[in-house]
């Protein structure tokens, strides 16, 4: 049983609450509440600062231990106490970016497999660029131009994108679902969350997104790399809508 509540997951546009140190030590600083993504499927931590008594403790990184989110402080602020009542706050600038790149990645995801059949095999991501892998063979010419525009069609769409929580079984009957996630959704989880960008793009995701393509802004496919046979590295870069 997982000790830090989820606000992250809860509602992605909370940047400010307030929360109780229930451990904190070498490993970093356990809270009863916590909004920071502690990093995972190609989506970096948030950066953030904890404030209490009138003390700054700036947090530079954090993980998921166990159940456990552990935030980890600048090495050189204090560690406040257990039992402490903090005020936690996101870096809001670094967060959002990361949403709009993250949600930026499933629509390239999902062009990709729509207009020419690729899976993806890897990605990651930086806030603002990111990189992701596909499988596939051939690249055909204009490649590169046709997946920006398409996915700038998208973002002008402006799709919805829902998250939600299904049970196990009911998740891998989504045909998107089987084709993105069997192999990376571990046994013991029985309950899958599913980002729906709807009408183009759905997977098994833990991460942070928009609420809808538009708010992504604008893709530019920076480049195509061939990385060996069918293997196929695109990186992108998220900018304003208006650019
Ligand atoms: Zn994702």
């Amino acid at each position: 049983m997982s000790r830090t509540h989820r606000l992250d997951l809860d509602d992605q546009t909370l940047r400010e609450w307030d929360a109780v140190v229930l451990d904190s030590g070498p490993d970093g600083i356990v809270l009863d509440r916590s909004a920071f993504y502690p990093g995972g499927g190609g989506q970096p931590p948030d950066h953030g600062v904890l404030l209490w008594g009138g003390v700054q403790t700036r947090i530079v990184d954090a993980r998921k231990t166990g159940d456990d989110v552990y935030l980890v402080p600048l090495d050189t602020d204090p560690l406040p106490p257990p039992g402490t009542a903090v005020r936690g706050a996101l870096e809001d600038d670094r967060r959002t970016a990361l949403m709009r790149t993250h949600s930026g990645l499933h629509v390239l995801c999902g062009v990709v497999f729509r207009d020419f059949g690729a899976l993806v095999t890897g990605g990651n991501m930086e806030p603002l660029n990111a990189r992701m892998d596909f499988n596939l063979e051939a690249v055909p010419p204009g490649f590169k131009e046709a997946v920006e525009a398409a996915c700038n069609t998208e973002l002008r769409a402006d799709r919805r994108i829902d998250v939600r929580t299904l049970p196990r079984d009911e998740a891998f009957r989504l045909p998107d679902i089987i084709r993105t996630a069997t192999n990376l959704v571990p046994d013991d989880v029985k309950e899958v969350r599913i980002v729906d960008i709807v009408g183009l793009d759905q997977q098994a995701d833990g991460g942070t997104h928009v609420a809808s393509t538009s708010q992504v802004g604008r893709i530019s496919v920076v480049k195509v790399e061939n990385k060996g046979k069918g293997f196929r590295r695109l990186r992108i870069a998220i900018g304003d809508a208006s650019d």
